[in-house]
């Protein structure tokens, strides 16, 4: 057998549990565009009830849902609001201007948050020479690691609302931001119309995502998701899965935080390491090399010849670990020891 090789890219890395294995291989499915997959149907019902929202729609990925929550609640031509570096504008392929055919007004973001005031401004007048402002975007948690407070959110909830402008919110790991803010997410996600999240991420399911909000938007949803080519047939095997990610793996996710806090301040121990502790929130350790001789490249070989899988540092050496289920405390303590031997004998 392969040895064990431990993946510190991405939380999406993270392979599905013996028992969602066991899960897929016994589920029972059927046509989903026709409606009749009850595996399917079980995890929409219950991601619904958990997310707090009416109706949900088991789509792709966060991409598709993200993309999907746009094309579903805005007409084309009109405006979103949203954070500068946020996933659906960063890191979306600019889809939103292809897909929904929107037109993104990007606001500054400090530690996730845009100006309230300048939300206000950004919101359109009725002239003639506008365009429609027809939705917000908030993102928690934020994928710089950062989580924003819920108070904050339902500020901006309400001047939407003023507005009558909905709001969507891509919570790829809002459960995640739950976590850490010790509630239930459903007092997060209450302050807004639509959300996204995530089973791949730390939830460990295989694929695919959640889009949920209210009967009649997911309904619309649905018809466009068939558009976009995201009518999925026996996809009762993938619900599987994510019916179990729900159920079991929302409520371990302390212990990613706990291990990535561990993690942070081992690596601050490090002579030559910088650790960026204003994010810290999640399971996402971002950090520095300060100086070393090696190349990125070398760094990433070094760690691929011990059996741990990174992505090289950037050219100014900054990097991210991420935890996960399959990323223990002891993972950890080998990454650390190969990270003190990589700075200290050069
Ligand atoms: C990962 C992520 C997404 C996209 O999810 P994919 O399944 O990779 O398409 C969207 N938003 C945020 C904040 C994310 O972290």
């Amino acid at each position: 057998m392969k040895s064990r090789v431990i993946d510190l890219r991405s939380d999406t890395v993270s392979q599905p549990t013996d028992e969602m294995r066991q899960a897929m291989f016994h589920a029972e499915v059927g046509d989903d565009v026709y409606g009749d997959d009850p595996t399917v149907q079980k995890l929409e019902i219950l991601a619904a009830s958990m997310i707090g929202k009416e109706a949900a729609l088991f789509v792709p990925s966060g991409t598709f849902g993200n993309q999907l929550a746009l094309f579903t609640h805005c007409d084309r031509g009109t405006e979103v609001i949203l954070g500068e570096d946020c996933h659906i504008f960063e890191h979306e392929v600019g889809a939103a201007s292809i897909i929904a055919g929107v037109h993104l007004r990007t606001l500054q973001t400090v530690s996730g948050k845009m100006d309230l005031q300048k939300i206000k401004q950004s919101i359109r007048p009725e002239d003639l020479h506008f365009p429609e402002t027809s939705l917000i975007c908030l993102e928690n948690a934020y994928s710089n690691g950062g989580v924003v407070d819920i108070d904050y959110m339902q500020e901006v909830y309400c001047i939407a609302k003023e507005k009558n402008i909905p709001i969507h919110l891509d919570g790829a790991r809002v459960f995640n931001a739950a976590t850490y803010l010790r509630t239930d997410v459903k007092e997060i996600t209450q302050y807004s119309d639509s959300v996204m999240f995530c089973l791949s991420k730390g939830l460990c399911a295989p694929v695919g995502s959640i889009l949920a909000g209210s009967t009649e938007f997911i309904e619309k949803a649905k018809k466009k998701r068939k558009l976009l080519g995201g009518g999925w047939r026996q996809s009762g095997f993938l619900a599987a899965a994510g019916i179990i990610a729900l159920v079991k793996m929302t409520t371990r996710l302390h212990e990613d935080h706990e291990n990535a806090l561990y993690l942070a301040n081992e690596l601050k121990e490090i002579p030559g390491i910088k650790v960026d502790s204003t994010n810290n929130h999640i399971n996402l350790v971002f950090f520095q090399i300060e100086k070393t001789n090696r190349t990125p490249e070398e760094i990433e070989q070094i760690f691929k010849e011990n059996d741990i899988t990174i992505f090289a540092p950037d050219e100014n050496g900054n990097m991210r670990f991420a935890t996960h289920y399959w990323v223990t405390k002891e993972d950890i303590d080998k990454v650390i020891m190969l990270m003190q031997s990589i700075l200290i004998d050069e």
